[in-house]
């Protein structure tokens, strides 16, 4: 059976790039994978392809009918399968209604019976937990939701949105959380924000990931960190993040912080950072 799993997380905090080097990892495992980005930026696949940009779901659509599987999923480092949502025109529509549509036009091409695929790893925006970019989550479109956040609060505020948006559909079939893949940990502080973030709404870590300049020289390549880096420490942390994924099981359903809860969690941390600092001062 194919396992299907959804990455949210803020803008710019790390999905693609944590996504391509998963899906990356998870094809040098062996394993027949499809990456489909659901940002209507529509970049999440570029370090699969060298760098370059593949057409959208969205805009084939838009530009004829009868599309073919051909036309709308494109072959990234080692077979990997990517395909691009893409958005609406800029100023109209849903981009949530485009995710629908994708997934539709997928299913009715047959493309998960026939690729025979392992996992399928939707890449998908999560500033705002609207209605449309629930979508994966309340259509269970996905199986397994994980997030990436770094310890920024706006990260955390982000993931706390996605986990309100979880709780709501779990009793309706919605996916669940499997866990926060913590992003650009490189300070022992940011683990512990993380790791008592996590605690306190009863979900876990599945890996730490550092912040790291491989990560920039592979993407100035076109490249994932597993591509052009295979050796690196980095990409061993990517591997141990697909291994995890790959035999992830249970996924729960996270109890969010209330908005004042959250607040006053955020206090409590601003109060021990300023106790650590002066603690070096002296
Ligand atoms: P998102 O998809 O969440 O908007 P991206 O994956 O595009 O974010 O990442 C934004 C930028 O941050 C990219 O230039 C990417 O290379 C960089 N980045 C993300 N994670 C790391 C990391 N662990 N180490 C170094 N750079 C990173
Ligand atoms: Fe955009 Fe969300 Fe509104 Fe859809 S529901 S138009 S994705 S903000
Ligand atoms: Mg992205």
């Amino acid at each position: 059976k194919v396992k299907t799993i959804a990455i949210y997380g803020k803008g710019g905090i790390g999905k693609s790039t944590t996504t391509s080097n998963l899906t990356a990892a998870l094809s040098t495992m062996g394993l027949k994978v499809m990456q489909i980005g659901c940002d209507p930026k529509s970049d999440s696949t570029t370090t699969l392809r060298g760098g370059g940009y593949i057409p959208t779901i969205l805009d084939t659509l838009r530009e004829k009918k009868n599309v073919k599987a051909n036309e709308v999923i494109f072959e990234g480092f080692n077979g990997i399968y990517c395909v691009e949502a893409g958005g609406p025109a800029p100023g109209v529509g849903c981009a949530g209604r485009g995710i629908i549509t994708s997934v539709e036009l997928l299913k009715q091409l047959r493309v998960f019976e026939e690729l025979d695929l392992d996992v399928v790893v939707y890449d998908v925006l999560g500033d705002v937990v609207c209605g449309g970019f629930a979508v994966p989550v309340r259509e269970g479109i996905a199986e397994h939701v994980f997030t990436v956040s770094s310890s920024d609060f706006m990260a955390i505020y982000a993931a706390n949105n996605l986990f309100k948006g979880i709780k709501k559909y779990s009793d309706n079939g919605g996916a669940l959380l499997g866990g926060v893949i913590a992003n650009s940990i490189n300070t022992e502080y940011a683990k512990e924000i993380v790791d008592d973030f996590v605690e306190q709404t009863k979900t876990r870590v599945i890996e730490y990931v550092p912040r790291s300049v491989t990560v920039t020289q592979a993407e100035l390549q076109g490249k994932t960190t597993i591509e052009a880096f295979i050796d690196s420490e980095q990409a061993k942390v990517y591997q141990g993040l697909a291994q995890k994924i790959y035999e992830h099981t249970e996924s729960r359903v996270p109890e969010p912080l209330e908005e004042k809860a959250l607040h006053a969690w955020a206090f409590k941390w601003a109060d021990a950072l300023l106790a650590m600092q002066t603690g070096e001062v002296r």
